[in-house]
């Protein structure tokens, strides 16, 4: 689904990510942990081709296609969707408006999804205009299910999110990555792993978000590059708290 080689990404005047490898099969879901300023929410913007990014070395694959230099569109277009951080207000543009864009070609009902996120009264609103933290993630979430892309990069659903809402958004997450959908509760983990079909990168401090999304494949993003890959994201989890980002290659021995 994803393949990254030799990534090289300057921001401003600073090279940011220097030399990032990464392979993500369709149905595998990556955490992606490191220290804040390490460049997590750089590889995703690089991966989505927004232009701040200068990727000055390295390539990224698409579904085999080459898509370093690609546009945002052509690569959302291809099947690409991010949950931002700090995603922007758009005044003037409100929720459904922008739903129905980004929905453009897929038959969805917008009530329907945004039901289960408890969004149906959001609407009519401004996209993120006075919203809270945790309604700012769950209208993200609720973006991506209306765009339905197969690769989906997610920079911290949970931070600054209650645990009642960690738990929506974690159904949101397991319901993108499922081939048909179905509701994360309705199914064992292992069900869960079993039904995907996607693929996703998901960027967590806290690792909260895995207590209701089963992941994969770890890895820690420092000193501009990916190390500790492989073990498994709570296990890696486990291995930074007690040894710290820099020393967790000792837990892969
Ligand atoms: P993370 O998501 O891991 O916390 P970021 O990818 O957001 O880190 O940022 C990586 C580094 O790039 C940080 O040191 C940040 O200050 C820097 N950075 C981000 N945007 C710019 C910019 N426009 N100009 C210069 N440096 C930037
Ligand atoms: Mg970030």
């Amino acid at each position: 689904m994803l393949r990254i080689e030799d990534l090289h990404v300057q921001v401003g005047d600073r090279t940011i990510l220097q030399g990032v490898n990464l392979h993500i099969r369709p149905g595998e879901t990556h955490v992606l942990f490191g220290p804040n300023g390490s460049g997590k929410s750089t590889l995703l913007g690089a991966i989505l081709g927004f232009s701040r990014y200068k990727i000055t070395r390295g390539k990224i694959y698409f579904k085999d296609e080459d898509i370093t230099h690609l546009s945002v569109h052509e690569r959302a277009e291809r099947g690409i969707g991010i949950a931002f951080q700090r995603p922007p207000v758009l005044r003037g543009v409100t929720l459904r408006d922008l739903l129905r864009i980004s929905g453009q070609g897929n038959v969805v009902n917008i009530e329907e999804l945004a039901e289960p996120l408890n969004l149906v009264d959001f609407l009519g609103r401004d996209v993120n205009y006075g919203f809270s933290g945790g309604e700012t993630k769950r209208s993200e979430m609720l973006q991506l299910l209306v765009q339905n892309p197969d690769l989906v990069l997610l920079d911290e659903p949970e931070s600054g999110v209650d645990l009642e809402n960690i738990a929506l958004i974690g159904q949101a997450i397991n319901r993108l990555l499922q081939k048909d959908g179905l509701l994360g509760e309705e199914r064992s983990r292992r069900e869960m792993k079993e039904a995907r079909k996607k693929a996703g990168l998901i960027i967590t401090h806290t690792g909260y978000i895995l207590d209701y999304v089963p992941a994969d494949v770890g890895h820690v993003l420092y000193e501009g590059k990916l190390s500790c890959s492989g073990l498994n994201p709570r296990e890696l989890l486990g291995c930074i708290h007690k040894l710290g980002y820099g020393e967790c290659t000792r837990c892969l021995a």
